[in-house]
This record gives C-alpha cells, sequence and structure tokens, in this order.
C-alpha cells in the first residue's frame, strides 16, 4: 500500500498481549504490525468492521512516514485492546463510511462523527469523546477575512458534514453558492487555488491544519448551534454490545491517563 492509496484497511486485534493496526504501527497502544494476527478474530471470532474518513487530521490521516494515524485510530485501539474485540478499520471517507454503516457494510463509523439530534435519529453513538464546533477558512493573507466577503462567491464544504449543514443554513443570508466535495483535503486544496473564496470545516480539524500551516485562516464560527461533540456510531438498535464496550472501554482509558496521552501525542506535536 502506498501513502497516495485513499482506500486502505488497517486490523486492530485486541484480545491478548497483540494489537494490530495494519500498517499503522502508531505509538500510544505499542501497535506492532504481525501480518499472521490480522487474518484472525477475537475469542468470539467476532471482528468488528470500523469505517472511518480519509483526511481528518488530527482525527484520522496519513502521516508523512505513510502511517494511518490519529486521535480516532489511535482511541479505538487502545479502547479494543482494554476490552479484548478484534476490529479492522476502512479508511473510506466521511459519507462513504456513513453509507457503509447504512447499507451493512460496516459495523459501525469512528470519524470525527458528530452526535446530533436528527443521527440519533438513525444511529446509537457511544459517550462523547471529543468536543467540536464549525468554522469556516479562506486563504490567509487573502481578500476574504469574514463570513460578509462571501457575498457573490462559491464556497467548498464536504459532503454530508455537520460544517456543510452549517453553510446551507447561513447561504442565503450571506449570498454564497455550495461547491460539494468528497474530502477535506480536496476542499482545502480547492479554496488554495481560488475556486472558492472558502471551505467549511470541524474547528478542531481546522485550527490543526492552520497550526500545521495549511495556507488558510478562519473567518467565522458557530460555536452554539453547532457545537457537538464527537461519538462513535453503530446501526440503531444494532450492536449494542460493541457500544457498550467502547464506552466501558473509553471511560477506563480516561481513568489510566491514556486518553490524555493520545490527544497530547497529537496536539502538542
Ligand atoms: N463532525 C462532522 C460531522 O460529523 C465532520 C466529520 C468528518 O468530516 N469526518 O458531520
Amino acid at each position: 500500500m502506498s501513502a497516495s492509496v485513499s482506500r486502505r484497511t488497517f486490523l486492530g486485534i485486541a484480545g491478548g498481549a497483540v494489537s494490530v493496526l495494519g500498517l499503522a504501527a502508531c505509538g500510544g497502544n505499542n501497535a506492532a504490525s504481525d501480518d499472521a494476527n490480522t487474518a484472525s478474530g477475537d475469542a468470539d471470532g467476532k471482528t468488528y468492521l470500523v469505517a472511518t474518513d480519509t483526511t481528518f487530521a488530527p482525527f484520522e490521516f496519513t502521516n508523512e512516514a505513510g502511517e494511518f494515524v490519529g486521535i480516532d485510530v489511535d482511541i479505538l485501539a487502545a479502547i479494543a485492546a482494554d476490552q479484548g474485540f478484534a476490529y479492522e478499520l476502512n479508511s473510506l471517507g466521511f459519507d462513504a463510511a456513513v453509507a457503509a454503516l447504512e447499507s451493512n457494510q460496516a459495523d459501525a463509523v469512528i470519524a470525527g462523527m458528530s452526535i446530533t439530534p436528527e443521527r440519533e435519529e438513525k444511529y446509537d453513538f457511544s459517550d462523547a469523546y471529543y468536543d467540536s464546533y464549525v468554522c469556516a477558512a479562506a486563504v490567509d493573507g487573502g481578500d476574504v477575512t469574514s463570513l460578509e466577503g462571501l457575498a457573490g462567491q462559491k464556497v467548498a464544504c464536504k459532503t454530508g458534514t455537520q460544517s456543510a449543514s452549517w453553510a446551507e443554513s447561513i447561504k442565503d443570508q450571506y449570498g454564497f453558492e455550495i461547491t460539494y466535495f468528497d474530502t477535506s483535503d480536496m476542499m482545502y486544496q480547492d479554496v488554495l487555488t481560488g475556486n472558492t473564496a472558502a471551505c467549511f470545516e470541524d474547528y478542531p480539524v481546522m485550527a490543526y491544519g492552520v497550526a500545521q500551516g495549511n495556507g488558510l485562516s478562519i473567518i467565522g464560527t458557530d460555536e452554539d448551534e453547532f457545537a457537538t461533540p464527537y461519538g462513535f456510531a453503530v446501526m440503531k438498535g444494532k450492536n449494542s454490545e460493541l457500544i457498550e464496550m467502547f464506552n466501558t472501554g473509553l471511560a477506563n482509558i480516561r481513568e489510566s491517563g491514556e486518553y490524555d496521552e493520545i490527544v497530547a501525542k497529537y496536539l502538542e506535536a
């Protein structure tokens, strides 16, 4: 697999001493690459299929070493190790991950997925594991420095996301049109090349990107109506044992300090 492949599969087996994440030997969970373990399941033989996004740093992304890493990736690995369940992590894109869940091709989604009342009608969420809200960003040092500057312009949104819902809710007020993209990196690129005047994104993700020097600057936020924490999701009424294990494991890794170590690893790097 190369870094340019956008659809990847990572296996996590945790039930004994071994925790495997395919080629992603990410830290924090002492993951070791061991192909012999990637084909087997846990003691009960069940390997949960978990779908995720492709480029949503610091929650999931491919690092410079070509490893698929992130807060979601490490939290899931740590919880699976704590609870002793096996899983396979598929990096599909946000909208595609939700579609996989709905079409029974995935058991769960972990993708910086916001817990919203509308989604709670269709999915069961774990306890919240990260707070988030939404923002808009334009080229750093460019002409657009506020939402008012978007009048008559096109903006970039990622299909099916909360930040897209925010953009849709204010587009008439500010007078902009929306172009949709499947991934965050395509959206940022479109703004950097000047096709769209701004993009809409989750604040923690954009703030991380800005800090990494992605060339964008935040021009507006909604910290009230579109403030929604992230949760791990399954289809309503299905895989309830997985949600229970996730919640118990999450409480355990918060208690042990592992959760804080994972977050600090990405945010203080
Ligand atoms: N938190 C946002 C949502 O759930 C975006 C998630 C993502 O793009 N991975 O809609």
